[in-house]
């Protein structure tokens, strides 16, 4: 079975290295003359937008998924004349814009931040007179790690915050007081059959993920996983989606979901039975999910701007190095470690070994 991936970043790389030996084969879709999963499969080289080559890739491949959620939704719609495509157009038309993604929230009953739609600084006025200071303003697309959103303290924040987010289509959200942030991975095949891993608990620096640790018996577990199901029921949805929530008051209030395979999901290549990568693939070519079981303790450091000296990172027991190939610069994820371990005080003591490898700003 061949596999069209529309994006060929690390994500696309880890999911050719997991369907490889379920004997698929991949092509990438991708402008960038880098792109990283070349390496795995093989490199169309063209605009998302490229109807010729979005044609050829529709001709030579079985299905078309995703590994990122900004795709052009006229890209979908195309590809989908031609050739399955999991998530489904409607999964992406949600996900990708977080008006439309709270407002599903809302709609079954999911907690979330209180929220508003802004379209000009007037609607921005009237938003914070009702939500109140602190709030968050976001771009309703495109954001990512942190970028495109503009966290409002105090009323000076507010007079000129709609330009400096560039005047585009923005949510104003409650701020949310959070004692932690956690993600629950999902998987949901073609026949509905559904599975979770356990809740992560993350750690981000300067709006970017660094740290995620998979918990045991977490006493959310049920609760979030009654709010994802009701997602994925409403969206009829096909493969892996990421749920993020953030830890308030002894409940969840739900932050915002990924259509595909996620940073936070990392953990599952060596510290699950069966990885996020090769879940969502079996979900998607119609086959039998794997379990989601959680093999000892284990946790995902990212690298990000530089890859730590591999020989440092693979001497430190039970730490599995996956390094993307891609050049590095300030920010970008260029690989991560997984650590797998018997408990969790080893757990704790291989984190500390690893993030001493790490500079930190
Ligand atoms: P997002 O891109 O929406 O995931 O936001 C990036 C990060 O900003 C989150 O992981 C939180 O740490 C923080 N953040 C986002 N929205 C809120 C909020 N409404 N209240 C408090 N912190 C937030």
């Amino acid at each position: 079975m061949k596999i069209g991936v529309i994006g060929g970043g690390q994500l696309g790389r880890m999911l050719a290295l997991a369907g490889t030996p379920l004997g698929m084969s991949f092509a990438f879709l991708d402008p960038a003359p880098d792109a990283c999963a070349q390496a795995l499969g093989e490199h169309i080289r063209a605009d998302y937008d490229d109807k010729d080559h979005l044609r050829r890739l529709a001709d030579e491949v079985d299905l078309v998924t995703f590994e990122f959620e900004s795709v052009p939704a006229e890209t979908v719609a195309f590809l989908s004349q031609f050739v399955p495509v999991y998530p489904s157009a409607e999964s992406l038309r949600i996900a990708r814009d977080r008006w439309f993604e709270k407002s599903m929230f809302k709609d079954l009953g999911i907690p979330t931040p209180d929220f508003a739609d802004i379209q000009s600084q007037a609607d921005l006025d009237a938003a914070v007179a009702s939500i109140g200071l602190p709030a968050v303003l976001k771009t309703r697309t495109l954001g990512y790690d942190g970028k495109g959103q503009k966290l409002l303290r105090k009323p000076a924040d507010v007079s000129n915050a709609f330009a400096e987010l560039g005047s585009v289509p923005c949510l104003l959200e409650g701020f949310v007081p959070f004692t932690g942030e956690v993600s629950l991975i999902a998987v949901r095949g073609r026949d509905g059959e559904t599975c979770f891993y356990p809740l992560v608990h993350n750690s981000h620096e300067s709006g970017i993920l660094r740290l995620s640790v998979a918990s045991s018996n977490h006493p959310l577990q049920a609760l979030a996983e009654d709010y994802v199901g009701r997602v994925l029921k409403q969206l009829d949805y096909v493969g892996v989606l990421a749920f993020e929530f953030f830890e308030v008051d002894g409940g969840l209030k739900a932050n915002e979901i990924a259509p595909r395979v996620h940073n936070s999901g990392h953990w599952t290549i060596e510290g699950a039975e069966c990885s996020q990568f090769e879940n969502h693939l079996r979900a998607v070519a119609g086959l039998p999910l794997g379990s989601t079981a959680k093999l000892g303790e284990s946790a995902m450091l990212n690298f990000i701007g530089d890859v730590p000296p591999v020989e440092k990172v693979i001497a430190i027991e039970d730490c599995h190095l996956h390094h993307y190939g891609k050049a590095f610069k300030v920010g970008r994820k260029v690989g991560h470690a997984t650590l797998r371990c018997p408990d969790r005080s080893t757990l704790d003591r291989q984190i500390t070994a690893v993030e001493s490898l790490i500079p930190h700003s």
